[in-house]
């Protein structure tokens, strides 16, 4: 049996949720604001100039079955047949209806308006200019040392009284501590004047899930249960940011985005043929922070994200980076439908996925 899904955001993971739905025979409407993809973590390197851009277009990435349309959705409907209202007063509906509106709102390098703004703003500083950065967790420190390696006339402050990355171990912060200065970033923990003010002290989820009356948590997320349905609804998904499971609340990141999209198609799937929805089995692998293009520290986690004491840093690191954050598109836009993730159950051997083949 094949269902139909309305999926809301095409960020990682509501465009691998749509691709393998599609992938697999379900029907699928993807709705986003856009009609591009927003590269989100690459946002650092185009408010640093180091990237020209951080988009590209949606219809490059879709399979060719899913029907797009480009809207802001402005209500989420719960109910046997969920539906969505979009800004333009129309309706949609489907037997699935997946939240995946992500986490890019206001200011800030954490979504494409922002990160715009800022690199405007940046570009026209004079030798010499204070830019102070708040907030010294992975945006922040991704962002400070973009800027400062390629902007070396620039002042860069780093400014988090808990110090830099403090859900770390103490031997990566030390080497943060030690590491940053080289690259041009001072650390501090005072708040300090400065001609430019970057906003990196967390992800703001937006307000659908909240004003649709669906259960949230204190910042906004949609609360899931184990299966990754919305609580109290089994024909409502939350994949992404803008989701969080209530008993098992993880990070923000595209890594934990992209398994629960794959998650979510299987548990519509599962739903589709009548079989129990599986608990969402998931670990963590790595925690990646690119330090400008030619330094970065990989850190070897264990499934629940406490850091291992295995470490990749220099240019080795950058390099690993660079292939992690490349695959983060990759995976979503060709490969969803054979997509796997550390925990996922193991599948049989199925034919590639078409995706972006013509209609
Ligand atoms: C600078 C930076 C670096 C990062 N580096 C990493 C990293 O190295 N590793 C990592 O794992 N994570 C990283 N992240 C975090 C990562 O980008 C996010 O966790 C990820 O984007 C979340 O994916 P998502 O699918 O939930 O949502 P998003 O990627 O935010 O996509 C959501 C989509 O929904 C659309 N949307 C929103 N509201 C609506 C609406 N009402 N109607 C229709 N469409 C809507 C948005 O326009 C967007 O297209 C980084 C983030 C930033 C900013």
């Amino acid at each position: 049996m094949k269902s139909s899904a309305l999926v809301i955001g095409a960020g990682y993971g509501g465009l691998l949720t749509a691709n393998r739905l599609a992938a697999r025979g379900h029907r699928v409407t993807l709705v986003n604001e856009r009609a591009e993809f927003v590269d989100r973590i690459r946002l650092h390197e185009y408010v640093a100039g180091t990237r020209d851009h951080a988009t590209r277009p949606l219809a490059t990435m879709l399979h060719h079955a899913v029907r797009f349309v480009q809207g802001r959705a402005t209500r989420i409907h719960p109910g046997r047949t969920p539906a969505a209202t979009l800004s333009d007063g129309s309706t949609h509906a489907a037997d699935h209806l997946v939240l995946a509106v992500g986490s890019g709102a206001g200011l800030g390098p954490a979504g494409l308006d922002g990160a715009t703004a800022l690199r405007r703003q940046l570009h026209a500083l004079p030798a010499g200019a204070r830019v102070l950065i708040n907030g010294a967790g992975l945006t922040g420190i991704e962002t400070a040392t973009e800027i400062a390696t390629a902007h070396p006339a620039l002042r860069v402050l780093l400014h988090d009284p808990a110090g830099p990355l403090p859900t770390s171990s103490l031997r990566n912060r030390d080497w943060l501590r030690q590491r940053l200065p080289r690259l041009g970033v001072d650390l501090t923990d005072q708040q300090a004047e400065a001609d430019l003010t970057i906003d990196c002290t967390g992800f703001r989820v937006p307000a659908l899930a909240a004003e649709s009356g669906l259960p949230v948590d204190a910042h906004g997320r949609v609360l899931l249960d184990d299966t990754l349905a919305v609580r109290g609804h089994d024909n409502l998904w939350g994949v992404g940011d803008a989701a969080v499971m209530a008993s098992r609340p993880l990070r923000m990141a595209c890594a934990v985005a992209e398994p629960m999209g794959g998650h979510v198609a299987d548990g519509i799937g599962r739903y589709a043929a009548g079989q129990p929805v599986r608990p969402f089995n998931f670990g963590f692998g790595l925690q990646c922070v690119s330090l400008g293009r030619d330094d970065a520290m990989i850190v070897f986690v264990h499934r629940d994200d406490r850091p291992t004491t295995a470490r990749l840093t220099g240019r080795a690191g950058a390099w690993f980076k660079e292939l992690v954050s490349t695959a983060a598109v990759v995976f979503p836009a060709r490969f969803a439908q054979g997509y796997v993730w550390l925990g996922a159950p193991k599948r049989r051997p199925g034919r590639p996925a078409a995706i972006g083949a013509p209609a």
